[in-house]
């Protein structure tokens, strides 16, 4: 049973890798979205009528509320593989976690940072088509369609986001290299680093490769 932890900016592919982990060797996803929607639509969940309230008014959820909906889900699935998407967000919801994972006997076992350079992810982001009938992705640089505009796989019409603009993707990724800096250090030890401009079946295999083989851990410092 591996608990892992991923960081990594929006558009450093994290959320394919997760997808990997979980369709292909049974991992539990744990993303702080989607457990605050599953709360929300489960009137039997002991915070279901505070969680429903609060996010009917726009209010903002605690970190002490995260902290009590992580510490439920951990409660029915502690024997399971997990990858923490999106928490911890906080120093104080990290000690909070190896909290309650010592209460099962567990810790923390790989965290993993996608880091990429943002001119990767602008490379990426920014030609990127989406056809508005089947969802098919293209890329006018790397995958661009046959005939401009026109889907290949349906014949829709292609669209790009109006917030894929350059400097929205530079900022976010700023943002979020500012926001887990501080979590990056509380894990320092079992911190590993990928490179996540590589290949989505390299980088694959190298964290199932991490996984595999506790010991050599090339940690950042
Ligand atoms: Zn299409």
């Amino acid at each position: 049973m591996s608990l892992l932890i991923f960081f990594g900016a929006p558009g450093s592919g994290k959320g394919t890798q997760a997808k990997k982990l979980i369709e292909k060797h049974g991992y539990h996803h744990l993303s702080t979205g989607d457990l605050l929607r599953e709360c929300k639509n489960d009137k039997t969940h002991p915070l279901n009528s505070i969680i429903s309230s609060k996010m009917e008014k726009g209010e903002l959820i605690s970190d002490d509320i995260v902290n009590d909906i992580i510490s439920h889900k951990l409660s029915q699935i502690f024997n399971a593989s997990i990858i923490f998407d999106g928490y911890p967000r906080t120093i104080n919801q990290a000690q909070f976690l190896s909290q309650e994972l010592k209460k099962y006997g567990k810790v923390i076992s790989r965290v993993f940072l996608f880091d990429i350079n943002p001119d990767v992810v602008v490379d990426r982001v920014v030609n990127r088509q989406v056809c508005k009938n089947c969802g098919a992705i293209f890329n006018s640089k790397f995958n661009p369609v046959k005939e401009k505009g026109i889907c290949d796989i349906c014949g829709g019409k292609l669209e790009t986001r109006i917030d894929d603009n350059e400097q929205t993707i530079r900022n976010r990724i700023k943002i979020y290299n500012e926001s887990c800096s501080d979590l990056l250090s509380y894990y320092s030890s079992v911190v590993y680093k990928i490179d996540a401009s590589q290949n989505a079946d390299i980088i694959e295999k190298e964290i199932i490769q991490s996984i595999q083989e506790d010991k050599s851990l090339p940690i950042i410092g």
